[in-house]
């Protein structure tokens, strides 16, 4: 089916998407109203909503208002990991959803970049706009697009040169919110205001005029003693957002005319350090792209009515106990396995044994917090069942099961007597078992487009130095419960590990990020509310403390110590790294 001007056909659809035009939009929320009624959706959560930005002071003010919603991407982050395919992409175009098959992971909603999905309360399973698919499928338009009274929502195929939405997208100048994401979201905006589809620009509150944010996402800056607003100013002017039809000279150049003070590059720069808005010195026609930004940014746009950010921390204690039990599990067999086969420590069916033991109980652990995080926790084995080979959840379930295997039979093996079990082999690949499951939640968070930190290149070699950590600390425990050969090269693997463990902390941390939102949430970790978890439980307790006992002296006693202090550090970094980048708002 398409839709040409208000014809719906059949053709071969290949792309449906939707144009917002803001030139007509009056704010009225008929639309989120119709889909609510449309989808019986419970209060509280919406598919689709406005968002109302006022920018400016008494009389000269400016309301600007802005439907939010799935933009049924066209390299959807959501897709690819969702473990069960709950999420698919339809052949059209539209990025559907099943709740029958979802089992409430949150995968989708740490992977949208735009906070479009949410868990609807009263089926406990994710939930998001689907373009009225049900509605297409027999030949109507989606129920906001009907309801509008200003036909400021156009939907339709984009492959259709007729078609009123390929017509706007062609002949106006159009936005869509992060295209730096790589999701070719297929949602675009006429005259999209910057601060309305840009979230950073502007603060969430907790209380609207006319409506309560029930979320408590923190106000950009927050962490910082003062947000450097000409910072901001120059990032967005090289970025390549649009500004509209006036947002800069030619030449790039101040036309002050001599009146204000230029810098010299053609941005006037204000005695606050700043760069110069309004008043003398030219007139909007007249200003460099980075004077228009500053001027945008400074214009204080406010949410003066918005929902609550769904996405909110919506992987909570669970998932950082459990990469922290994770770890633990990985390292317990990881550190002894290849000290043995190094040849570091003799090779003993006992030492393999209780490593392995030790190993299989976090990893049960492990399991427990991932299937207590789950909204449909009875449907947990559909990861494995019903799986989507493009999740790193689907191969880290399987890696964990792997493992978990392994762990079981050599356990087995041990309490059996057989002798074989500490053959190279075995040792090898419970090597190669336990670093997959150290490492495959890189990838997992990697997949998590919404959450800018933790697209670190590093984490690889950190999941893996973590374990590393965890595995020497373990090794440390079992040298003073009477392995004595690990006492040793359990303290220096403890040593080593802390080290490298700090060296990437300081690279993921403390250097420059791609972008404000990493930046915005390695400042919260470092300076905002996460600052006393970070500085005195992941760096004092985790890395400062087992290194300078560490450096005391080599006894069993204090490597042990030494381990139980770094294995709290990892915990408290984890809180950190997890929960911080959840804090961003996305929409
Ligand atoms: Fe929609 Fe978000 Fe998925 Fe894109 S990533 S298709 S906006 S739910």
């Amino acid at each position: 089916m398409s839709h040409g001007g208000g014809n719906w056909r059949w053709t071969s659809i290949t792309k449906y998407g939707f144009v917002i035009d803001n030139r007509r939009c009056i704010g009225c929320h008929a639309c989120t109203v119709a889909c609510k009624a449309e989808h019986d959706d419970p209060i509280g959560v919406n598919k689709t909503w406005v968002k109302y930005i006022e920018k400016g002071e008494f009389p000269n003010t400016q309301r600007n208002f802005s439907v939010m919603r799935c933009n049924h991407c066209d390299d959807s982050p959501c897709t690819d990991v969702c473990p069960v395919t709950a999420l698919w992409e339809r052949e059209d175009g539209i990025v559907d959803f099943d709740p029958e098959r979802c089992i409430g992971c949150k995968a989708c909603m740490q992977g949208c970049p735009y906070d479009a999905l949410y868990i609807d309360p009263n089926t406990h399973t994710a939930a998001k706009c689907n373009y009225c698919s049900h509605r297409v499928d027999s030949g109507r338009e989606p129920a906001c697009v009907t309801v509008c009274p200003e036909d400021a929502i156009i939907s339709g195929d984009m492959e259709d040169p007729n078609a009123t939405i390929t017509q706007t997208i062609s002949n106006q100048e159009v936005q869509a919110r992060k295209p730096e994401k790589g999701t070719e979201p297929k949602l675009f905006y006429v005259d999209g205001d910057e601060g309305s589809i840009t979230p950073g620009t502007t603060a969430r509150e907790e209380h609207y005029m006319w409506s309560d944010s029930p979320s408590r996402m923190e106000v950009r800056g927050a962490a910082r003693e003062e947000f450097d607003l000409r910072r901001a100013a120059e990032s967005l002017a090289e970025s390549d957002v649009s500004f509209g039809d006036d947002e800069a000279r030619a030449d790039g150049g101040c036309a002050c005319g001599g009146e204000c003070a230029c810098s010299g590059d053609g941005d006037r720069v204000a005695s606050d350090g700043g760069y110069a808005t309004g008043g003398a010195g030219g007139s909007a026609g007249q200003k460099s792209r980075t004077e228009h930004a500053y001027e945008l940014l400074h214009e204080e746009a406010r949410r003066v009515y918005d929902i609550g950010e769904s996405h909110y921390q919506s992987w909570g204690w669970e998932v950082y106990s459990y990469t922290w039990t994770k770890s633990i599990s990985a390292g317990a067999l990881l550190v002894p396995a290849l000290l043995m086969l190094a040849g570091v420590v003799a090779p003993s069916a006992d030492l393999l044994g209780v490593s392995a033991f030790v190993s299989g109980v976090f990893l049960a652990l492990t399991g427990v917090l991932l299937v207590l995080d789950l909204e449909q926790p009875t449907r947990f084995h559909w990861v494995l069942l019903r799986p989507n080979w493009r999740s790193w959840l689907v191969k880290g379930a399987y890696v964990i099961t792997a493992f978990g295997g392994y762990l079981g039979l050599v356990v087995l093996g041990w309490l059996a007597g057989v002798g074989g079990v500490v053959h190279p082999l075995v040792l090898g690949v419970g090597a190669v078992l336990s670093a997959a499951t150290a490492v495959y939640t890189a990838f997992l968070f990697s997949q998590s487009k919404g959450r800018d930190l933790w697209q670190s290149p590093a984490m690889p070699l950190h999941m893996f130095t973590q374990a590393v950590v965890a595995g020497g600390a373990v090794a440390g425990f079992l040298g003073l419960a009477g392995f004595g050969e690990l006492v040793g090269p359990s303290r220096l693997v403890l040593g080593a590990g802390i080290v490298v463990h700090a060296a990437i902390v300081a690279s993921e941390i403390f250097t420059p990020h791609q972008t404000e939102d990493a930046e915005e949430a390695a400042a919260r970790i470092t300076r905002g509310r996460f600052s006393t978890a970070f500085w005195v439980g992941g760096v004092g307790v985790g890395i400062v403390i087992p290194l300078a006992v560490l450096g005391l002296g080599g006894s069993a006693a204090l490597v042990a110590f030494s381990g139980l202090a770094a294995l709290a550090g990892l915990f408290a970094f984890e809180y950190c790294w997890i929960t911080a980048p959840q804090t961003i708002s996305l929409a």
